[in-house]
């Protein structure tokens, strides 16, 4: 028999468990802060280039290492932060497991110079791929400098995974902000290539998240402090009236670690129930405190990710101390002496005659003359499950000339309601289509819309000669956006758009610099009339006439975070998400039609769509109920 397990030479142990601990630029930043952190800088310095594809360099003014434990650093479970098992439960430290240097060094050229107070010189160490190149005494400042060049140059599949520099880069930047919120009585400075984005003084936790989220941060945001036994919780959460479309800033930080914990992020949300609409999210910045014996960091390697003890506790306290704070500072704001909601009875004015309502019925209809299935006795409940709502329509169904025939055939009230949606062609070419659409036509042509119904302030109801067309109208409206936006990007763009009477000015972080440029084309294409300004903004000074002012914040956020989380991707039909996410903002604030002939107005647009049933992300919009399925539904009562 022979042997074949053989031990994995410590280059390739290592490599793998790169895999783990650097899988992107980012994450080797993140292990090389978190160093100087327990290393007790007071000063760290983050330099990149190329998003740190060819150069991460992190310099501070910590305790160094002798030249023994220069050396050493690079070796797996090389820790001076740990001695035993039991230290595990007792860790106050950022790294613990000895993995991160060598990994780093499996994976990059790296070269570390670090000198300790009081020694005359220091020492440098050049490793690659896990092998020593050099290593010597050397005069450098108090503290480490650590520079990984290179990255992956070893491993070009893993490189070739990384993402454009515009998305690494807001990657680091991500674990940067991570990393300066909680430590802000470090001084940190960030430069990416050669331009410097950030410059942060030692100060408090307020001054911090100021400095980093920009000049009004913490104008948007209540104090959180809660003290218990088990747990205290303090820092900021962001005021309802500015939660917003993304996730962005939702920080929470255990013992002074950024953490992700879906059950404690839920408990804070929940706080905020009713507060804020549907699919907008709050700001908070939460600092935890824990003994660290009911704590467990080991569970990945990242370290991000970690279990309580009292977990139930913990979420509870959370969810009470955001509930407390939002009840405590929003009484002030809460009044409101000047309610919108409130009914507009106001007489009518004088010599104003009410329209008499009419009523339609049946002639033929004859209540005594039911036979055969509609006579079977009733059944409590009314089988409305099994319908078929036959909300797969196509271009081919059959009733969509009707539709049309109806509804874009009254070109006059869509041209009255270009607010709501204006046509993608003119109104001529409309009819031509409307002719072309065969049979159905001649019968529809001339007879007049049915009188649409508003049902829940969500749905128009109206009735076709293939059935019963119920329409949802924030999906039929973001629908008509959508081709309207796609339609301009391919024609017009900026003709037509609206001059804001003020610019609007979105602000991002400051590494996002590449990805405004790249909203900027995408808007600009749209039909906004927008600009890259000082580093970090967008200005908008135009919009398209289908796009409101008031939407204007969140469709720049949502398309700067669809671009950073390569939601919106070039190859990926770059300009069509782009379009299907500005309607989604636009639809999900539109105000429902305020009479028949706004409604009528929203069908003739639905219909002169090219894909009226669907909403972009392929939601229906609307569902037709025909006689097939009422008989079905009644012959089971
Ligand atoms: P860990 O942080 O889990 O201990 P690392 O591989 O990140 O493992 O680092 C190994 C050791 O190298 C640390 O325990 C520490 O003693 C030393 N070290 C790393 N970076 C620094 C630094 N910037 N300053 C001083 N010592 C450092
Ligand atoms: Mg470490």
């Amino acid at each position: 028999m022979t042997d074949i397990i053989n031990i994995l030479p410590d280059s390739v142990a290592n490599q793998i468990a790169a895999g783990e601990v650097v899988d992107r630029p980012a994450s080797c930043v993140k292990e090389l802060l978190e160093n100087a952190i327990d290393a007790g800088a007071r000063r760290i310095q983050l330099i990149v280039k190329d998003a740190g594809r060819t150069l991460i360099q992190v310099i501070d003014d910590g305790k160094g290492m002798s030249t023994t434990d220069a050396r050493l650093c690079f070796e797996r479970h090389a820790t001076s932060k740990i001695h035993s098992a039991d230290d595990l439960f007792a860790i106050r430290t950022m790294g613990f497991r000895g993995e991160a240097l060598a990994s780093i060094a499996a994976v990059a050229q790296v070269e570390l110079r670090t000198r300790q107070a009081g020694a005359e010189l220091g020492t440098q160490v050049i490793i690659e791929g896990s092998m020593v190149k050099s290593q010597g005494p050397c005069s450098c400042g108090e503290g480490t400098a650590i520079s990984v060049k290179n990255l992956f140059f070893n491993i070009p599949a893993r490189r070739n995974f990384l993402k454009k520099d515009s998305i690494e880069l807001s990657h680091i930047d991500e674990v940067f902000r991570r990393v300066v919120l909680v430590n802000n009585e470090i001084e940190f400075t960030f430069h990416a290539n050669g331009r410097l984005l950030y410059d942060l003084r030692a100060g408090n936790k307020a001054q911090r998240i100021t400095a980093v989220f920009g000049m009004h941060g913490t104008e948007k945001l209540f104090p959180v402090q809660e003290q218990t036994d088990v747990v205290s919780v303090e820092g900021f959460i962001g005021k309802p009236e500015y939660a917003r479309k993304t996730r962005g800033e939702q920080y929470l930080f255990c013992n002074n670690r950024y953490i992700k914990h879906q059950r404690l992020a839920n408990a804070v949300e929940s706080a905020y129930r009713e507060l804020i609409p549907e699919h907008t999210y709050p700001s908070y910045f939460l600092f935890i405190t824990i003994d660290p014996s009911r704590l467990d960091v080991n569970i990945h390697p990242t370290k991000t990710e970690v279990r309580f003890v009292d977990e139930h506790a913990v979420l509870s306290i959370l969810r009470a101390a955001t509930r407390k704070s939002l009840g405590q500072f929003r009484l002030a704001t809460e009044i409101d002496f000047n309610p919108s909601s409130e009914l507009d009875l106001s007489p009518a004015p004088k010599g104003y005659i009410p329209p008499v309502p009419t009523v339609s019925y049946r002639e033929d209809y004859d209540p005594f003359a039911v036979s055969g299935p509609q006579a079977a006795a009733p059944t409590a409940r009314a089988g409305f499950d099994r319908l078929s709502w036959g909300n797969q329509h196509t271009q081919q169904d059959e009733g969509w000339a009707d539709y049309r025939g109806r509804y874009v055939a009254t070109t006059d009230t869509l041209a009255s309601s270009a607010a709501t949606a204006a046509p993608t062609q003119p109104a001529e070419q409309q009819q031509t289509v409307l002719f072309a659409d065969g049979d159905d036509m001649e019968t529809d042509v001339g007879e007049q819309p049915q009188m649409p119904i508003a049902y829940g302030g969500r749905y128009i109801i109206t009735s076709l000669r293939s059935g019963v067309v119920v329409i949802d109208y924030r999906r039929a409206e973001e629908r008509i956006v959508f081709e309207q936006l796609l339609s301009r990007s391919r024609h017009t763009s900026a003709a037509g758009s609206q001059q804001l009477l003020f610019p609007l000015t979105c602000t991002f972080g400051p590494a996002d610099s590449a990805l405004i440029d790249e909203a900027v084309t995408l808007m600009d294409d749209m039909g906004f009339v927008t600009e890259h300004a000082d580093g970090a903004s967008l200005v908008v000074r135009a919009v398209p006439p289908c796009v409101r002012e008031s939407d204007v914040k969140d469709i720049a956020d949502c398309l700067v975070a669809g671009l950073r989380e390569t939601q919106i991707q070039p190859e990926g039909g770059y300009l069509e998400v782009a379009c299907a996410t500005t309607a989604r903002q636009v639809a999900c604030h539109a105000v429902f039609p305020a009479d028949a002939q706004a409604m009528n107005a929203v069908i003739g647009s639905l219909f002169a769509c090219s894909a009226p049933t669907l909403t972009p992300s392929g939601k229906p919009t609307l569902i037709t109920i025909n006689e097939a399925c009422l008989d079905q539904a009644f012959d089971r009562i």
